[in-house]
């Protein structure tokens, strides 16, 4: 088994929060009853987690209920709503290091990467959902010669948002940005393995003066909280993040209760096309970075691979080398590059995928095994000779496993990074322009990018084609999902009606 870097003097962060956050206050949950939070480096117990369910959710519910119905969020002017909500940014600022090293503790990110990257992104969305909350305008309407009229744009009403683990603190603030700029008030439940963030972030809104019952709070179980939350009778509208599956079961809630409009962020397997007029070291580090990002656990990670014949094996021996070079090491550890995986249960499938690649025959050039005595640790890994129906090929395995395959021409490149139920992201790697625009346009994918990976902007929406879902977001698109649009339509002279 390999080695684990650790510096030995790393800095755990202080739980302060750990009850369910209803209508402003820190609460028990009403059974009591509460869970574990794991720390994936030690494999122990970091606290207890009140424990949500379907009691919890209806509180929860009733409170964002009446902040809608009767508070003042959703009647105040977009800028008042966005002047709070700047606050919220700046006191998230204030937090930074804190929140970095919460995500740190509760599912193994690299904090140097959460401190300069992940939560200045998830600050710049809010800021930019601050900034677009006064400017959600309707339309006037020259009808006829008899009518006019023009639209509202207003807000869906009480939102639930159903968040994964894999970006705890980002997830936050892309669900609950747009939906607090268009005047919604809300639910969120964020992963079981992963409630420490969420619930510092309630309390920061709380001091930026979001008026209590606009955001609670309710951590708890798939199966109990999150599908009270999908078959809730009295949620407008659920946004979710996660896997396939389980946006199956929010559909067929909120198909079965009351018509929720519903928006799915699901998996994905994307593809990372590599031609042959590259600069091959670049291109490695890009796959690198697209692959492994998050230690995979990212739905966007460039799991596939596609190299073009003639640099395939120039970039096959670099590709090794340069992984092999990934330091693996405890997230507070200033030079870790890759964590642990988030939880037990991901830790083995992940494992499991790396068995089921060696037993299809598919070479395993570099990593394959747990890292260190304790702790969610996998080495970077990497197969070639992939065909393109192995379960590594074909299924999202959410870890620092990536499969380079060899490919001819941009024919058979772009049908083969087509050829997948998925449809999230796709990266395209070469100098050539009519390469870039001809794959761009045949790629089926909510999001491409050109000689880049992962580049994200607040005003970049994003989304899935496919069974990766529908709804997007980022950019106006997001916060249109939480809008409904009313038609105000009225005679232009003396009313024939009346
Ligand atoms: P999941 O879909 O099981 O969980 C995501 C969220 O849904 C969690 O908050 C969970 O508690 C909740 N949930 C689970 N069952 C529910 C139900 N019946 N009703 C309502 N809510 C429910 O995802 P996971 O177990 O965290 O991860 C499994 C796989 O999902 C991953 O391996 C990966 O393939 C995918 N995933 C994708 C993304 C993404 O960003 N697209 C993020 C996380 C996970």
């Amino acid at each position: 088994m390999a080695e684990i870097h650790s510096n030995g003097s790393l800095k755990i962060p202080e739980i302060k929060f750990t009850k369910l956050f209803i209508n402003g206050e820190f609460v028990d949950s009403v059974s009591g009853k509460t869970f574990e939070t794991i720390d994936p480096r030690t494999e122990e117990k970091i606290a207890d987690i009140a424990e949500g369910d379907k009691d919890d959710v209806d509180l929860a519910v009733k409170a964002a209920r009446a902040a809608f119905d009767h508070g003042p969020w959703p009647r105040m002017s977009g800028s008042e709503r966005g002047r709070i909500m700047m606050k919220f940014v700046d006191l998230v600022e204030q937090h930074l290091d804190e929140l970095a090293a919460l995500d740190a503790i509760d599912v193994g990110k690299v904090l140097s990467h959460g401190k300069a990257r992940e939560i200045p992104f998830a600050i710049s969305v809010l800021r930019y959902y601050a900034g677009a909350a006064d400017k959600i305008h309707g339309k006037t309407l020259k009808l006829s010669n008899q009518l006019q009229g023009y639209t509202l744009y207003e807000p869906i009403g009480v939102v639930g948002h159903i968040i994964p683990w894999n970006f705890p603190l980002g997830m936050f603030f892309f669900k609950t940005g747009p939906a607090l700029a268009a005047g919604c008030t809300m639910v969120v439940k964020p992963a079981e393995q992963s409630p420490l963030s969420a619930l510092f972030c309630a309390h920061l809104a709380k001091l930026a003066g979001i008026p209590d019952g606009v955001i609670n709070v309710v951590n708890g179980y798939g199966p109990t909280a999150g599908a009270a939350i999908s078959s809730h009778m009295d949620i407008d509208c659920v946004s979710f993040t996660g896997s396939s599956e389980v946006g199956r079961l929010i559909m067929q809630a909120a198909a079965t209760s009351n018509l929720k409009s519903v928006s799915l962020e699901l998996g994905g397997k994307s593809p990372l096309i590599v031609f042959d007029d590259v600069d091959v070291e670049s291109a490695v580090n890009l796959a690198l970075m697209g692959g492994y990002a998050n230690k995979g656990e990212y739905c966007v990670c460039s799991s596939r691979i596609f190299v073009q014949e003639g640099i395939y094996d120039e970039f096959i021996t670099k590709i090794a080398r340069n992984s092999k070079g990934i330091t693996v090491g405890d997230p507070f550890d200033p030079s870790t590059v890759q964590g642990p995986q988030a939880h037990k249960a991901q830790y083995d499938k992940v494992l499991s995928y790396i068995e089921h690649g060696k037993r299809q025959g598919a070479t395993l050039l570099t990593g394959g095994n747990p890292c260190g005595e304790k702790g969610y640790y996998i080495e970077p890994t990497i197969f070639t000779d992939v065909k393109d129906d192995m379960l590594i090929a074909t299924d999202e395995i959410f870890g620092p496993v990536i499969c380079v395959i060899k490919f001819k021409t941009i024919e058979e490149a772009i049908a083969r990074a087509n050829s997948t139920h998925y449809g999230l992201a796709a990266g395209i790697a070469t100098k050539d322009l009519n390469i870039a625009n001809t794959v761009s346009r045949s790629i089926r994918a909510g999001i491409v990018w050109i000689n880049c990976y992962l580049a994200f902007d607040a005003d970049s929406p994003y989304g899935g084609y496919k069974m990766s879902g529908f709804g997007r977001e980022f950019g106006m698109d997001a916060l249109y999902k939480y809008l409904q649009v009313k038609s105000v339509v009225t005679p232009v002279h003396n009313s024939p009606w009346l």
